[in-house]
């Protein structure tokens, strides 16, 4: 349920519900709306309404919440969350662009592809030190040492990054070097490693499972929001269906249902869910007129040679070609896309 206070009610009074609840056997969130304060009250038991809480000095009402998923629901947060990455804000007006290759290499080959990709408009650059690959014999990534080289690349270029973390002894060390935890899609419903990023208080991007249904996929939010981190961005990158054109199918209709039924940022994967650099650009038209609120990209500065994705990742003449595409879709859904140089006419990679 969630205790909606007045917009006059008092610290002491939004403290005073947040006791009683605690006395109850719920867990209380404070979550601060517009011009008000909410109290998300997660908790097992049944509850019985009314609870008592109605009367509490400076309540307005008490509003039990239907969905399975509580902290994660528009029910409880009516305005969409913006998850703040340094200065960089995600659901606001502008789509946030994350590229970069699939796996970090080498040094070289990460500075020159987070330049390029800085160049074009990216703000975010991702790259995986640990990878989860369907073979035990692929290359599996740099881990610590890519790390570091995401670290010296976000020094270099001042972009954020984003990467993944596999299993929970690991959080630790991940957290200390990006700015955006990464869960993976094979992880989604790695509960133990969710509750653990959940505690790091960063933010985080949640792939949709393989398999996932919207309901576990935002099940699966929950899990690192009950840990009272509210930043988390919701990634859909394609799932398994009967179709084998692509690798995956893109669920776009994923994209206005997860923001009707959740508060939290929708980011798009294109490359995942399609497996060729091909899709990328009219995959992302489509997530951005369905009102995504991001993009996560492969970029490689030499495809052929790359050691992870090659096939599905874009040159960045190729990325620097998709964001101007893009502006105008974006523009049409009122919003705005950072469009950098254009790779091309300079001459780029
Ligand atoms: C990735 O983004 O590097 C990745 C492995 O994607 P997914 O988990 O969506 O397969
Ligand atoms: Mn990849």
């Amino acid at each position: 349920m969630i205790v909606v206070m007045q917009p006059v009610a008092e610290k002491e009074q939004i403290e005073g519900v947040e006791n009683k609840l605690l006395e109850m056997g719920f867990a209380p969130h404070r979550i601060q709306g517009v011009g008000r304060v909410v109290i998300g009250a997660v908790g097992d038991r049944k509850i019985i309404f009314p609870t008592g809480l109605e009367v509490l000095p400076g309540v307005e009402k008490v509003v039990p919440i239907t969905a399975p998923y509580k902290l994660v629901s528009r029910q409880v947060k009516e305005t969409s969350s913006v998850v703040e990455v340094g200065d960089l804000k995600v659901g606001g007006s502008e789509i946030v662009v994350m590229a970069g290759p699939c796996a970090v290499e080498n040094e070289d080959q990460l500075i020159t592809i987070a330049r390029l990709v800085k160049a074009a408009g990216a703000q975010v650059l991702r790259g995986g030190a640990f990878k989860p690959r369907s073979s035990p014999y692929s290359f599996q990534g740099l881990e610590q040492e890519g790390l570091k080289m995401l670290d010296r690349a976000r020094q270099e270029t001042g972009l954020k990054v984003v990467t993944e973390v596999l299993n929970p002894q690991e959080v630790e060390i991940v957290a200390r070097y990006t700015d955006i935890i990464q869960i993976g899609a094979r992880n989604m419903q790695n509960f133990s490693l969710l509750r653990e990023v959940g505690r790091t208080m960063k933010p985080v991007l949640l792939k949709r499972g393989l398999a996932a249904t919207l309901e576990e996929w935002l099940m699966a939010a929950e899990y690192i929001l009950a840990e009272d981190n509210f930043q988390v961005m919701l990634c859909e990158r394609g799932i398994r269906t009967f179709e084998t054109s692509t690798r995956s199918t893109l669920d776009i209709s994923s994209v206005p249902q997860a923001k009707e039924l959740s508060h939290l940022p929708v980011i798009v994967d294109p490359c995942h869910s399609s497996g060729t650099w091909r899709l990328a650009e009219p995959l992302s038209k489509a997530a951005v007129a369905a009102g995504a609120d991001g993009l996560l990209i492969e970029v490689h500065h030499n495809p052929a040679e790359a050691l992870c994705d090659g096939p599905q990742s874009l040159t960045p003449e190729k990325f620097s070609r998709l964001l101007s595409a893009i502006s105008p879709i974006a523009r049409a859904v009122e919003r705005a896309v950072h469009v950098g140089e254009s790779l091309s006419k300079t001459g780029g990679l």
